[in-house]
């Protein structure tokens, strides 16, 4: 995988990376889930079929203690096989037409996994492109809500975590996540 930026922010690092997430090592990879935690396709997949049948078996112990995700919330199950301690599950929005609360949603699903990660003293962090995928989220909308759920975050709640990794798996979204984490 290939940092393709980095910018500091109140000695928080904040990566942009280009690749496949399943290679990152941090202490929390985040999955872009769905409620039912059901890890049939896109990155959900990926990860739990390099993550060994944990993951999978992990989420539906969840499900079955919680009941089903809230949209805009998280899930945490161990890491299995990969390098990391923890997945953390968070269920972004299915875009409609942007009149569904979409927007906090998905800021939602970014800060609640942040706040989980510093809740867990976690000091590392890899993100993918929530709602990008599968669940039809505008990239132009969407990098605009995870910068703006990692600068609030980075400012008001930021305890142990020192490094937040945007891990982006398709190269035409990779415009778009240097054109908004452009501070420097
Ligand atoms: P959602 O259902 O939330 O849209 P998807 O898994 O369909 O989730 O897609 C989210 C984003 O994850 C997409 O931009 C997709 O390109 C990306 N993606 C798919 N596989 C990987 C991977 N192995 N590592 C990082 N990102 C990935």
């Amino acid at each position: 995988n290939k940092i393709v930026n980095q910018i500091n922010l109140n000695n928080v690092f904040i990566k942009i990376i280009y690749g496949d997430i399943t290679e990152e090592k941090v202490d929390a990879i985040v999955n872009a889930a769905n409620s039912e935690l059901k890890h049939g396709g896109g990155v959900a997949e990926t990860i739990a079929k390099k993550g060994g049948p944990t993951i999978q078996e992990e989420s539906n112990e969840y499900v079955k203690k919680h009941g089903f995700i809230k949209t805009g919330n998280v899930a945490v199950t161990g890491g299995g096989k990969l390098n990391c301690k923890y997945i953390i599950h968070a269920v972004g929005p299915i875009w409609k037409d942007g009149t569904n609360n979409e927007e906090i949603l998905l800021y939602s699903a970014v800060y609640n996994s942040l706040t989980k990660a510093d809740e867990l003293g976690l000091k590392s962090i890899a993100l993918p492109a929530i709602s990008a995928g599968i669940f039809g989220y505008p990239i132009e909308k969407a990098v605009k809500m995870y910068f703006a759920a990692v600068y609030d975050f980075i400012c008001h709640s930021s305890k142990s975590l020192k490094e937040i990794r945007f891990v982006v798996y398709d190269e035409k979204l990779l415009e778009y996540f240097l054109k908004e984490f452009d501070i420097q």
